[in-house]
């Protein structure tokens, strides 16, 4: 296979590994993935600042166990949600029982489902993943691909320097111990001047950046416009 078709190659399977493994506990809020569970609302919020959910074709991009991608779907958004782990799909699928919501699991990379469904997206997201891909343009290039000429994407990620260092590394893996140790590599994490670029090439428009900020003390997430850290980021297709 050329590097064209083998869409594997943008999948690196450590980091794969690592959400294998934990996987059994994706919907227990005090696990590894409370720091999901907890800025669940903050992200659906954030979405519908640009876009109703209601009523649209979304699709969510490393979708893990479903924490967002089942947020939308009670949003009344008809939800496909793909990832390429095999044991957060099925703590995915499981957990539809429970919640009596609707979404279409998939296991297929972005780059693939992107030639077989080109434009049929009102919404994608893609969160808190970018940053355990080996090449994110790509992902985000893929992402373009799949969105509707009217729609809209959303990704959040981290930003890289010493403070995001301090707190996304050192603060949350070793002194609050809100994720496992290695959950993150900083030199993975995104800068907001490389997001414009990326999406820039994918020829869409990146037209806001929102910060999202912990604070330990009182451990609540907040929005603001401080992108140092945590931030979301929506673009839009540019119209030729
Ligand atoms: N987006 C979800 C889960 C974030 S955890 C949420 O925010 O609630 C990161 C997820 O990205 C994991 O489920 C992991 O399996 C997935 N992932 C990592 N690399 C991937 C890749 N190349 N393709 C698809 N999914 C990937």
């Amino acid at each position: 296979m050329n590097e064209k078709t083998d869409h594997n190659s943008n999948v690196d399977p450590e980091e794969i590994a690592k959400f294998e493994a934990l996987a059994h506990r994706w919907w227990d809020r005090d696990s590894e993935f409370k720091p999901l569970h907890d800025m669940n609302p903050l992200r659906l919020d954030y979405i519908e600042r640009f876009t109703p959910m209601a009523g649209m074709k979304i699709l969510d991009v490393g979708c893990g166990g479903g924490i967002l991608s089942e947020g939308m779907a009670r949003a009344g958004a008809t939800v496909t949600a793909i990832d390429m782990g095999e044991a957060p799909l099925s703590v995915a699928k499981l957990h539809l029982l429970e919640s009596q919501l609707e979404v279409e699991y998939r296991q297929i990379p972005v780059e693939a489902l992107a030639e077989e469904q080109p434009n049929q997206y009102d919404i994608i997201t893609c969160m808190e993943m970018l940053e355990h891909v080996p090449d994110p343009s790509s992902t985000i290039q893929a992402c373009s691909d799949l969105v509707k000429p009217e729609g809209h994407l959303f990704f959040s990620t981290i930003n890289r320097n010493l403070k995001s260092y301090m707190m996304a590394i050192i603060g949350a893996e070793y002194v609050l111990n809100l994720l496992p140790k290695g959950t993150h590599e900083h030199d993975k994490f995104i800068k907001p001047a490389e997001m414009e670029q990326w999406t820039r090439h994918a020829n869409l428009a990146l037209d806001d950046l929102t910060g999202m900020h912990y604070n330990p003390l009182t451990m609540v997430y907040s929005l603001g416009s401080n992108v140092d850290v945590n931030y979301f980021a929506h673009a839009r297709p540019l119209q030729d």
